[in-house]
């Protein structure tokens, strides 16, 4: 008998109903260090005092109202991702993929605007994530995504990530832009370089094409800096936001430039909850934490105590781990091809620690951002410890 969930996760046995800081706490009150974060959405950890009194106070007023009137809490929080980023306007959603998918609109709509109609096709990566929609697999062609699903929606290219040259050769005139993520976060845990970065925004300038990054993963303070771009000093047209933005409120943000939100005018897109007052006051409370003089200089500093420590670990188990990649806390551990990463995150939980799977044999470390010292010692011990089972 099918379950009453619909059984599309290959879920894990344990039902957690308490979280407290970077920790959770199961049914039988047992206690596991969180380096999941709920898939990189629990930036602040679980039950920060901040976020739940600004939940609460916005539940005690007024939830939902929709988008055909204006929303306080939307405005402020458009108005704060805007002066702190590349972006002029900003549309709410719910999720990361409709985010991504309100960014591609946003790019095609702009070909379509500025005399370009012929213009639609977009560029993608291989090893790619924007998230499950029919559109999103047909933009990122994993086999094991799309199979049963098809005929797929035409109009996404894909090239090697990384690959300037194979972009380049992949370009006609009918690309609109190029969507990618910084850190290919299900891909595996795999940093375009920054010099990648710079080179897609001189491809697209040279073009006329659209830059789309996607950080759904990436963003919101989880490299050190609130977005992962940052790092290259250069700036995309459109930006898929979600995750870590509501610290664990499904809230998603699509941010642009009024240049490339041109056509982007009253019909051309909508949400019924997408950015309502309770999503909003939650995206403002994880943003006043994260815009906190020296918070994200924490992030990268604790990023780098993991990272340095992750390679001794590394160092310790050659035979077990073969990589350690990644960048802030989205970092990730290839295990050599013998070792089953599923069965490694598997262990760790039985061990008390979180973790995701990722593809090429990756287990994904993504801790809350306001880990500490002593937790990152925590995590390297059970880490050892399971390294030296396998
Ligand atoms: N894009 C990236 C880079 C992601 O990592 C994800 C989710 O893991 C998505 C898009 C899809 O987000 P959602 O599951 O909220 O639709």
């Amino acid at each position: 008998m099918i379950p009453v969930v619909m059984p599309t996760y290959a879920r894990a046995d344990v039902v957690f109903e308490r979280g407290e800081g970077p920790y959770v706490f199961d049914t039988t009150g047992r206690r596991y260090l969180d380096f999941a974060s709920g898939v990189a959405v629990t930036a602040l950890g679980h039950a920060h005092p901040h976020l739940i009194k600004a939940i609460t106070d916005q539940a005690n007023k007024i939830w939902h109202t929709s988008n055909l009137f204006r929303v306080a809490g939307q405005e402020s929080l458009a108005r704060r991702l805007v002066d702190n980023t590349f972006a002029d306007t900003v549309f709410f959603t719910n999720s990361g993929v409709e985010a991504w998918e309100c960014a591609i609109k946003v790019v095609r709509k702009y070909q379509y605007e500025t005399g370009h109609p012929e213009r639609w096709r977009i560029i993608t990566a291989g090893g790619a994530f924007h998230g499950r929609t029919t559109t999103a697999i047909a933009a990122t062609k994993q086999e094991k995504m799309v199979k049963g699903f098809g005929p797929m929606q035409d109009g996404f290219d894909q090239v090697a990530f990384g690959n300037m040259n194979e972009l380049r050769a992949a370009i006609t005139n009918e690309t609109a832009g190029i969507s990618i993520e910084p850190v290919q976060g299900e891909g595996g845990i795999r940093a375009g370089s920054l010099d990648y970065l710079r080179q897609l925004r001189e491809v697209c300038d040279e073009y006329g094409l659209l830059l789309l990054f996607d950080e759904i993963q990436t963003g919101m303070g989880r490299t050190g800096k609130l977005f992962a771009h940052e790092w290259a000093g250069v700036t995309p047209d459109v930006m898929a936001v979600a995750k870590g933005i509501g610290g664990g409120f499904p809230l998603g943000a699509c941010l642009a430039t009024e240049k490339a939100a041109v056509g982007m005018t009253a019909g051309t897109h909508g949400s019924t909850y997408g950015g309502n007052p309770l999503a909003t006051a939650a995206g403002n409370a994880v943003l006043d934490v994260m815009l906190e003089p020296g918070f994200l200089e924490g992030v990268d500093r604790i990023a780098r105590v993991l990272w340095n420590r992750l390679l001794e670990l590394a160092a310790r188990h050659p035979k077990a781990i073969v990589e350690v990649r990644g960048a802030g806390l989205l970092l990730g551990l290839r295990f050599a091809p013998e070792i089953v990463n599923g069965t490694v995150v598997d262990t760790l939980r039985a061990h008390g620690m979180l973790t995701v799977a990722a593809g090429d044999n990756v287990v994904r470390l993504l801790p809350p951002l306001i880990i500490t010292e002593t937790q990152v010692d925590e995590a390297i011990a059970i880490l050892d410890q399971v390294c030296s089972e396998l």
